[in-house]
């Protein structure tokens, strides 16, 4: 009798822990995640990855911003940042560098946390262009006329929805969330800001088209003087690495445990990303790799494996499209290596 009793209370409390610690809650509410990297496969990967690409010499510097055009073009740097706050590095992970459009996916998630989802949606809409990243054409000839928040004109939309009493206060505000995504303090990296606002007459011009569409919600310059302040916020590899940990992990920062982004939000950005993360690379992207990801002209590259960690690569040159060579390549080939093709049907598992 005692002993059915017991083995029946024991039954109960499996099934009741069973409920509580279903994987899902665990991944949520566990230090570790389950489908976590095996660090020691991840770290060779990476080293080869390293090797292999660190005397690739194809691609440019960005030139229309002055100051990107004298970056050394030989810097090189691999951050990965896992979700259960494991990181991995390799080469030039110190260098603080211009994170530039990647932070259009900070701001976007910022904007999500004020107006919610699907105002963003309305009042910017998601659409791939088809065309360069600074195309004014998209803006005259697309329906949503900003594109999606990932172009320019679609981010200095976004931008522009960020709430403030002045400038001050909304670029103070962008910039502490961005450090909040990051765990640790970010900083503006003025010689970029002064060396892209004396040369953005191209944003300024795309930010009065959107007034002509009325898709701009503030004052059209101001918008522009604040995303070229998150444009020229300086971060390493490791510091790009974990605010993509942060987005990996369903919106919680892995290292300080807060909640920077609504979990709500994350497969809106996430689908962005993919859709558009790459300019017109995107599909090509989307064809070889299959990971969300976002490109900036300063040459980082963020790339999410939703559940299991970011991938941060930084080396300047860049394609036509202004995405970083090598760091196309590194990824390519580390998402191979490790089965993260979020398409493929290895990743979750099947042989
Ligand atoms: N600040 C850059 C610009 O507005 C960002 C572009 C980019 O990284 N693709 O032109």
């Amino acid at each position: 009798m005692n002993a059915r009793l017991t083995s029946r209370t024991l039954l109960t409390a499996i099934t009741f822990l069973g409920m509580v610690l279903s994987p899902v809650e665990w991944a949520q509410s566990g230090p570790v995640s389950p489908v976590a990297p095996r660090r020691e496969l991840v770290e060779s990967v990476v080293r080869e990855a390293y090797e292999k690409f660190r005397n690739d010499t194809g691609g440019k510097n960005a030139d229309y911003i002055p100051y990107l055009a004298q970056v050394d073009s030989k810097l090189f740097g691999i951050a990965i940042v896992t979700t259960d706050n494991q990181v991995l590095t390799m080469g030039d992970v110190k260098y603080s560098f211009s994170i530039q459009s990647i932070s259009k996916v900070f701001t976007l998630a910022l904007a999500m946390k004020e107006l919610g989802a699907d105002k963003v949606f309305e009042k910017v809409g998601s659409e791939p262009t088809g065309r360069s990243f600074n195309s004014p054409i998209a803006v005259v000839d697309m329906p949503t006329h900003t594109g999606n928040p990932f172009v320019n004109a679609g981010a200095i939309s976004t931008t522009s929805l960020i709430s403030g009493k002045d400038e001050a206060e909304k670029w103070n505000k962008v910039l502490d969330f961005y450090s909040k995504a990051a765990g640790e303090k970010l900083s503006l990296i003025d010689e970029v800001y002064k060396s892209e606002a004396a040369t953005n007459t191209g944003n300024k011009a795309l930010s009065y088209l959107l007034a002509k569409y009325d898709r701009i919600y503030a004052d059209p310059f101001e918008s522009v003087d604040i995303y070229t302040k998150q444009c020229s916020v300086g971060v390493n590899a490791t510091q790009l690495a974990r605010m993509g940990a942060t987005l990996a992990n369903n919106g919680k920062n892995p290292a300080t445990g807060e909640q920077v982004i609504k979990p709500e939000d994350i497969p809106h950005i996430l689908s962005t990303m993919t859709m558009a993360g790459l300019y017109d690379g995107s599909g090509g992207w989307a064809w070889h790799v299959g990971l969300p990801a976002k490109s900036g002209v300063g040459g980082g590259i963020l790339a999410i494996a939703p559940g299991k960690g970011a991938i941060a690569v930084f080396a300047p040159p860049l394609d036509e499209a202004g995405n970083s060579v090598k760091a196309q390549k590194v990824i390519e080939y580390v998402t191979q290596r490790l089965n993260y093709n979020l398409f493929s049907p290895r990743s979750v598992g099947f042989k």
